[in-house]
């Protein structure tokens, strides 16, 4: 499921939605804050322009409230379902889930939001630029 090729290894690992081959960031570590969000223009490997439009990463926006709601619920499972903490330390531990997790679900938007509109290229993957 997490091969390449397949929109999930491309969302999970930041690489180039076209070829799987390169990240898409400039550093790795999305915890470097100042460069969470500093991405390469073009894929080094198939020359792939990320930024398809001005402001196109804006959209990723609307993904990011689905994905952060989507770990508001798994804080909200973990402390009151599983470790039946009471409502106070459940909302503490939401929004502390929301900024601990904040650069990786910027990130994780930004993934899913360029997998909507580009795909998965087998020709391109094995192109080389040099
Ligand atoms: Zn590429």
């Amino acid at each position: 499921m997490f091969k390449k090729g397949s929109k999930l290894y491309s969302i999970f690992t930041g690489s180039c939605p076209k070829c799987h081959e390169e990240s898409m960031f400039k550093n790795k570590n999305p915890y470097i804050l100042s460069e969470a969000l500093s991405m390469n223009e073009t894929c080094s490997n198939c020359g792939t322009k990320y930024k398809i439009e001005p402001s196109f990463f804006y959209g990723a926006m609307y993904v990011s409230y689905a994905v952060g709601i989507a770990f508001a619920v798994a804080a909200f499972v973990i402390s009151f379902v599983i470790l039946k903490a009471s409502i106070d330390i459940v909302f503490i531990s939401i929004v502390g889930t929301l900024i601990v997790f904040m650069p990786i679900i910027m990130r994780l938007s930004r993934n899913i939001w360029i997998n909507f509109f580009m795909h998965y290229d087998k020709t391109l993957a094995k192109k080389k630029l040099n």
